[in-house]
């Protein structure tokens, strides 16, 4: 068992209802599509019926995730898949830290009840009416995993291959401080229902275009390093993308270069995703907590890694907003307390 008890009326929601709507947050990580698809299949295998929403198509760096062809991005029929349900329908939010999280059909989801939310995330806002929020969790598909070893269920194939995915992205390859005793147990009971580790480390980290290497050279050449080499700043614009021919997606992971120098105890991420809109990402090794960051520009996350959004703000005028509150968070240590 993880850090909490799964509160029980969420057992007897998913045991009552047949029909079931699964969301997880905008721009899906692997946890997100992970827990999407493993909890979906779960569902499934239960006999109940199941709508997998996600709002955009999946990332290209996950379309392999068995399974995902199943994801549904149209609006429209989830609406018609809620009216027909009548009364017996459960929404289920997953790795969704606040309900904006859930992006542009989040007023018809919430109309829903039971709204069942499980997530993860240290800066959780509360919402829904039924909720397991566990921070000490290594990842929403260990909490997932959970869920279906209450039900009494086994998960099949697609499900173990799905949560292993949600769980080794979602703890940097079983590198991340919540990274426990219990993470390493489900993920050799995934290994046992046959997901083969290597087989999707491959997937994961051998998959990659040429144009990402490409951005990624482009970004590793802005970095910057502040307050004696503390703080590692890099970033990316909408030009490099273009120059490069890479995705939106193929960022990922970049961020962890920069945390990667030995002096860095914060790395900061300046992203120009589109002209209209900056975000940024933050990563610590422990030292200091970037949820508490990125909550004071309207964002969130966890203590080692966050995130918050400046629309209409430009590169210069983001970092010039993050890192005094940076050098503030990394003067005043922060607690160690939770993951
Ligand atoms: P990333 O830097 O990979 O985009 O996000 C790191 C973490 O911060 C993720 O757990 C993500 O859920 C959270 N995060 C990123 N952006 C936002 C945001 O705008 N709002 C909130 N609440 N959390 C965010
Ligand atoms: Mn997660």
């Amino acid at each position: 068992m993880s850090g909490s008890r799964i509160p029980e009326e969420i057992l007897d929601v998913i045991r009552a209802a047949e029909n079931f709507v699964v969301v997880t947050h905008v721009q899906p990580d692997g946890d997100a599509v992970g827990s999407l698809l493993a909890m979906s299949e779960m569902l499934k295998d239960m006999g109940k019926r199941v709508f997998a929403f996600l709002d955009e198509p999946i990332s290209h760096l996950y379309d392999f995730m068995p399974g995902c062809g199943r994801l549904n991005s149209d609006a429209e029929e989830m609406s018609r898949f809620i009216a027909e349900s009548g009364t017996d329908i459960c929404v289920i939010a997953l790795d969704c830290g606040e309900a904006d999280r859930i992006g542009r059909h989040r007023e018809l989801l919430m109309a829903v009840s039971p709204f069942v939310v499980i997530d993860h995330h240290l800066s959780h806002l509360n919402f829904g009416d039924h909720r397991w929020v566990d921070p000490r969790s290594s990842s929403t598909g260990e909490m997932v995993y959970e869920i279906i070893e209450a039900l009494s269920q086994t998960p099949s194939y697609d499900c173990a291959f799905s949560l292993y995915v949600a769980i080794c992205t979602d703890t940097g390859s079983f590198r991340y401080e919540c990274t426990g005793p219990r993470t390493f147990e489900i993920a050799g009971k995934l290994v046992e229902l046959g997901v083969r580790p290597n087989h999707v480390a491959g997937l994961l980290y051998e998959n990659y275009s040429p144009q990402r290497l490409k951005l990624m050279q482009m970004v590793l050449g802005t970095l910057e390093l502040c307050e004696d080499g503390q703080i590692a700043c890099i970033h990316v614009t909408r030009d490099m993308f273009d120059e490069s021919g890479a995705k939106v997606q193929d960022i990922e992971g970049f961020i962890e270069y920069a945390r990667s120098i030995s002096s860095v105890k914060v790395a900061v991420f300046i992203k120009q995703t589109w002209y209209n809109m900056v975000s940024a990402s933050l990563r610590a090794k422990g030292g200091c907590n970037v949820a508490d960051i990125a909550k004071q520009f309207g964002g969130g996350g966890h203590r080692n890694a966050s995130g918050c959004k400046f629309p209409g703000g430009t590169i210069e005028s983001v970092r010039q907003q993050i890192l005094p509150a940076v050098i503030d968070a990394i003067a005043s240590g922060g607690d160690r307390n939770s993951c």
